[in-house]
């Protein structure tokens, strides 16, 4: 199956300039899903790995599955003001303005191996944030998985210190 088809293109959205990837074509298309999530995986079976963490929102819908499809277990990084125990918190600029991503401080110990998981690799400064959260609470960040990736933003850039891996790229 060709999974680029399953990711339509939305013009606009959020805001005028925006050519928005929505992934929702694939997540509804059973055989689309399992593929994606099994190809996925098999870019990181031979990794040690202790955890998959996942960036809120669609993070959470590639990641869980991607978590399960690898026997480890799953690490929401999310908007504030969702994770009921302590937090740390990390403010990072976008293109236009900021965001603020939170992380239960007990979720990681010293020398977890985590893997970070995102449906979209944009500018890279998601992940980023994410990457360091992740080792200010002492983890290590093995490698980053994406479903796609947008080469024109060159998210590889920021993120060079790191393995990154894109099952699709656009
Ligand atoms: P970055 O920080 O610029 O790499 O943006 C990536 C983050 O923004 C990810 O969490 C994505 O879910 C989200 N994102 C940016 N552009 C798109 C898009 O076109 N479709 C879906 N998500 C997007």
């Amino acid at each position: 199956m060709n999974l680029k088809d399953k990711i339509r293109n939305i013009p606009d959205f959020p805001k005028k300039g925006i050519l928005f990837k929505d992934i929702t074509p694939l997540l509804k298309d059973s055989e689309a899903l399992k593929e994606a999530i099994v190809k996925l995986a098999d870019f990181f079976r031979d990794y040690e790995i202790d955890y998959v963490v996942g960036i809120e929102a669609r993070g959470f819908l590639i990641g869980t599955p991607l978590a399960l499809e690898l026997d480890k277990g799953f690490i929401p990084i999310r908007k504030p003001g969702k994770l009921p125990h302590e937090v740390l918190k990390k403010e990072y600029e976008l293109e236009y303005g900021k965001n603020v991503l939170e992380i239960h401080k007990d979720a990681i110990s010293d020398g977890d191996k985590i893997l970070i998981i995102d449906d979209l690799l944009a500018t890279g400064g998601t992940t980023y944030a994410a990457n360091k959260m992740v080792e200010e609470l002492g983890g290590e960040v093995v490698a980053c998985g994406f479903l796609l990736e947008l080469d024109a933003l060159n998210g590889r850039e920021i993120l060079k210190d790191y393995e990154v891996r894109s099952l699709l790229i656009d």
